[in-house]
Formats: structure tokens, C-alpha cells, sequence
């Protein structure tokens, strides 16, 4: 039997949960007593849900349970900064390919079209707007990070825009940045309220049971799965508990949990925004280096802080952490906004970026009738959205190119056992975080 020894909580005030239009809506009761079903998955974030649409789509008839530590929108999937990237700053993850960049464009404008289908079909009040996306630097040494990105675009043919000086000072209402490509095909939206929405959204053959942490499998046929106060089994199994994965025993060595955080504003006062916004529409922006600040200007008026990298092996984030980042918030947000130093953060917190050393995630038949899904690498929306509908066709044998694809770059490479994995991770964060100087 494998026994979970670390579980998701809540770390910090996590904003977009609080803002969210959809925040006490009730949707999935605590898992008590005795339960069967057909197929379980472990981790309702944006990968579990996708897998539970798509595993209903194609089985109507079965009996899917879908189980979640805490409620849903409270972990990593509505914690994020809200880009559903089409074009990631690390699109060729190592492997500069017209081929494989075109495939991951492919696979990215999917999921986007599918959590839009979701967003239209069931009026999921989340702020969605396609905004594009800003990839900046301030610094010159970093202005390199946007040469080799627009490269990337040129070769593939990808529609980008390099904005520059006054004309980027004046779109996004700061003159911080030297430089920007701006890539027209992201999304932006609350991410809290996105996932909540896909979770209400889900069709009447799928359990979702929230507020249940598992605290042990057993696998085999079917799979045991226990909660406090309840036991479900199932004929088949799936993980997508995304940084929690190694919890369950069946990855090991794979996934390099990085911590970060953000804060969100309060909201800008009528007078704050006629004067220093007026004629600026909701943005959002990445660094283009990759230890450097993520900032958006909200469509309902808070600016969004996220930096800070730390390697956490215990999967949690601790006081000292939060009011650290709490500060460096303050730093990141006053230089780029010195007009707005007044202005309060309502909100900060921390969430987990589940990486991978190669940028490929763990997609596999890990035993029979057990599967697992992790490792999204900071773009999950996206990617955990493909991946949990692929993952309902690989169980289902539905064939694709697609499905190929992604079966053919799922091989994460081997990352060393603690504590050397922690201490090369400290060491690397904090160079990187050295060089991106005034782009944090
Ligand atoms: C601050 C921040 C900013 C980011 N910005 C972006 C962005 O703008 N765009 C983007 O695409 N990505 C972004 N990411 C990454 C993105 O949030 C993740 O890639 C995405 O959430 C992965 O989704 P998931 O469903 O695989 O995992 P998760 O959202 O982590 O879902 C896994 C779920 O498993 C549950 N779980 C774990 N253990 C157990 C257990 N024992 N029992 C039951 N349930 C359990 C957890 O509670 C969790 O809800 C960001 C991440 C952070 C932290």
C-alpha cells in the first residue's frame, strides 16, 4: 500500500479564488463510506478535469469519480497568472524543429479552443479576453532572450509584433521595458474562476469529491483508494495530482517542484486609472528572462505581481517564504508602477511550478489499468488541458497523430534523488535569478 506523506494546502490568500464571481458556488461533496466506481482520478486541476469531459464524452455510460484535496480553483490550477499561452517562451523546448514547434502551436490552440468551448457553452464568468501577450525586457543583457524568441516565430512563421520604446510605454502604461514581442494569440482570464467553472460544468456521470486529501493507494484490481472516513475502488486509476505526483510511488525521479508566488492589487480608483491607464487596455507580460516578473493589468483594474523561485522538497510554502515574496512584490511592483506606490496588495501567494528538466511531461501507463499525468512546466492551462483529453484517448485506444505526438515526447529526463536534487536546484535558481537583474 503507498502512503501519502505530503498534501496540497493553501498557501497564502490566494486571489483569484477570493475574486472569483464563483467562489461559494457548491460543487463536490467530501468522499465518505464505502464507493465504487469504474474510473477514478486523483486531482482536479485543469488536467483532471480535462481527462473527466473527455473520459465521459467517450464513456457515457460510465461511472467516473473525480477526487480533490482541497476545493477546486484552490491549487496550482487557480493559482496561476491566467495565461493560456499559445506560444511559450520555451516553445522548442531545447529542440529548435519547425515540425515540433507547429505540433505544440497545434496542441495549444486546441486547448484553448476547448476551454473556450467550455467558457461560451456554460457562461463561465471569468474575465476572459484575448489579449495577446507581451514577452519584455529591461534590461539590455536580457534583450538576447527576445532576439531568440522572435527568431523562433520568423522561422515558424507565427504572427508577432516587436513594440519598442514610447509605443510600449504607452500600451501598457509603464515605461519600465526596453522591448517587447507581443504575440496576438494569448488568453487571459481568472484562472480560479475558469477552473471552477469546467469543474460545475461536468456532466452527470462524473463524481467530483472535494475536500478529500487520499491518503493511500493500493493498486491492483480494482484500485483501492482511501480518504479519511471513506474508500473508493475503481477498475482504473489516474493521477494528475501534478507536483504531488511522486506522492503516489508509481513516478520517481522525474519532477522538479519549484515554488513561486504572487500578489494581486487592490483595485486601481477611478482617479488612478483615468490618469495613468486611460487609453491602456488589459495587458498581460512575461519576462524574457526566464527568473524575471510575470505582470498583468487586470481587465477589472488590479495589476498582478508574480516572481520569486525556490525549490521546495516539502511541497509547502512557510511564513518567512510568503512575506519574503510578499517584499520582493513590492520591490518588482513600485519600479515598474512608482506613481501607484500607495496602492495595497490584497492578496499573495504561492503555488507550484512542476518541471521537468527537458521540458517533456510524464504521460504513461504506469500499471495495469494506472495512469499518470504531471510535470506541465509553467504552462498548464494549456498543456494540462491536451494532455488530460489525450490521456482519456490513450486509455480509450482512440488513435491520432496527436495522441503520437505526445506519446513520442513524454520521456522526462532523470533528475538525482535529494539532496542533491535540492541543492542543484537552489544553486541553479539563484544564478538565474542573479542575472535577470532589473527584469525581476
Ligand atoms: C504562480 C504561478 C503562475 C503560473 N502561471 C501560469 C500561467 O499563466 N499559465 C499557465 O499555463 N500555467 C501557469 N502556471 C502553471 C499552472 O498553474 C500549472 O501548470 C497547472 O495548474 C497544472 O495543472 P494540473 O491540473 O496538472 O495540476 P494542479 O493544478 O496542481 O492540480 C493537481 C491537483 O491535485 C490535487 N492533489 C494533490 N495531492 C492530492 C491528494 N493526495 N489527494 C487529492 N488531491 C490531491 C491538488 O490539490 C491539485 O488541485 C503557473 C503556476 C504558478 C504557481
Amino acid at each position: 500500500m503507498q502512503k501519502i506523506k505530503k498534501f496540497p494546502r493553501v498557501d497564502g490568500d490566494l486571489g483569484w479564488f477570493e475574486t472569483s464571481p464563483n467562489r461559494d458556488q457548491h460543487l463536490g461533496k467530501r468522499l465518505k463510506g464505502e464507493q465504487s466506481f469504474d474510473i477514478a482520478i486523483i486531482g482536479a486541476g485543469y488536467t483532471g478535469l480535462s481527462l473527466a469531459h473527455r473520459l465521459a464524452e467517450l464513456n457515457p455510460t460510465a461511472k467516473i469519480a473525480l477526487i480533490e484535496a482541497m476545493r477546486v480553483g484552490q491549487g496550482t490550477s487557480g493559482r496561476n497568472a491566467g495565461f493560456i499561452i499559445d506560444l511559450p517562451h520555451n516553445l522548442d523546448a531545447g529542440k529548435p524543429d519547425i515540425a515540433h514547434d507547429h505540433q505544440l502551436y497545434r496542441l495549444n490552440t486546441f486547448a484553448i479552443e476547448r476551454l473556450k468551448y467550455f467558457k461560451d457553452k456554460f457562461n463561465i464568468d471569468c474575465n476572459w479576453h484575448l489579449a495577446g501577450k507581451y514577452m519584455a525586457a529591461h534590461e539590455s543583457s536580457n534583450l538576447s532572450g527576445l532576439d531568440s524568441f522572435a527568431a523562433t516565430l520568423e522561422a515558424c512563421h507565427f504572427d508577432y509584433e516587436r513594440v519598442q520604446g514610447q509605443a510600449l510605454a504607452k500600451r501598457l502604461g509603464t515605461s519600465y521595458y526596453q522591448s517587447a514581442i507581443y504575440t496576438p494569440g494569448n488568453i487571459l482570464m481568472n484562472p480560479a474562476s475558469l477552473v471552477r467553472g469546467v469543474a460545475a460544468a461536468l456532466p452527470s456521470n462524473v463524481s467530483l469529491f472535494e475536500q478529500s486529501p487520499v491518503v493511500s493507494c493500493e493498486y491492483g484490481a480494482p484500485n483501492v483508494i482511501k480518504v479519511v472516513g471513506g474508500t473508493l475502488r475503481a477498475h482504473t486509476l489516474v493521477l494528475s495530482a501534478n507536483a504531488y505526483s511522486e506522492e503516489f510511488g508509481q513516478v520517481a525521479n522525474r519532477l522538479a517542484p519549484v515554488f513561486t508566488y504572487a500578489s494581486l492589487t487592490e483595485q486601481l480608483s477611478d482617479d488612478d486609472y483615468q490618469r495613468h491607464f486611460k487609453d491602456v487596455a488589459a495587458w498581460g507580460l512575461t519576462s524574457a528572462h526566464p527568473a524575471g516578473t510575470t505582470v498583468r493589468l487586470t481587465n477589472d483594474r488590479r495589476i498582478f505581481i508574480r516572481n520569486v523561485l525556490d525549490f521546495e522538497p516539502t511541497l509547502q510554502s512557510t511564513q518567512e517564504g510568503l512575506h519574503s515574496a510578499w517584499a520582493q512584490h513590492r520591490k518588482s511592483f513600485e519600479v515598474r508602477f512608482p506613481q501607484l506606490k500607495k496602492m495595497i496588495f490584497d492578496y499573495t501567494w504561492g503555488g507550484m511550478l512542476c518541471m521537468t528538466l527537458n521540458h517533456e511531461s510524464i504521460f504513461k501507463k504506469a500499471a495495469d489499468n494506472v495512469y499518470v499525468i504531471g510535470g506541465c512546466n509553467g504552462v498548464g492551462v494549456a498543456k494540462g488541458t491536451y494532455l488530460g483529453y489525450y490521456m482519456a484517448d490513450y486509455i480509450n485506444n482512440v488513435k491520432s497523430p496527436d495522441l503520437e505526438f505526445i506519446l513520442n515526447h513524454s520521456n522526462p529526463s532523470w533528475v538525482p534523488p535529494d539532496p542533491l536534487r535540492t541543492l542543484g536546484a537552489r544553486m541553479r535558481l539563484k544564478s538565474e535569478s542573479k542575472t535577470a537583474g532589473g527584469d525581476i
